[in-house]
C-alpha cells in the first residue's frame, strides 16, 4: 500500500463498489477517516466494462466502505 486517502472524500477506484476487487486486496485501514490503497494496480470496472487504474475516478463512484 503507497498511498492514502481520506475515506470521506475520496473518489479513487480502489474504492469504488464498481471496481472488481471483491476481497479489498489493495485497500487497508490505517488511523480514523485514512486509508492506505495501492495506487500501481488496474481492476476491471464491472459498470464501464473495462480496465481501470486503482487511482482513476469518474463521476459513477460509489464508495464500497460504510463509516
Ligand atoms: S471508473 Fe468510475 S465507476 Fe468505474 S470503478 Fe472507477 S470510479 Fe467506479
Amino acid at each position: 500500500m503507497n498511498a492514502s486517502v481520506d475515506i470521506t472524500t475520496t473518489r479513487v477506484c480502489a474504492f469504488c463498489k464498481y471496481w472488481w476487487d471483491p476481497a479489498c486486496q489493495y485497500i487497508v485501514p490505517h488511523l480514523g477517516k485514512t486509508w492506505f490503497y495501492n495506487n500501481g494496480v488496474k481492476c476491471k470496472c464491472i459498470k464501464k466494462g473495462v480496465e481501470s487504474a486503482s487511482y482513476h475516478s469518474c463521476a459513477m463512484f460509489k464508495l464500497k466502505i460504510e463509516y
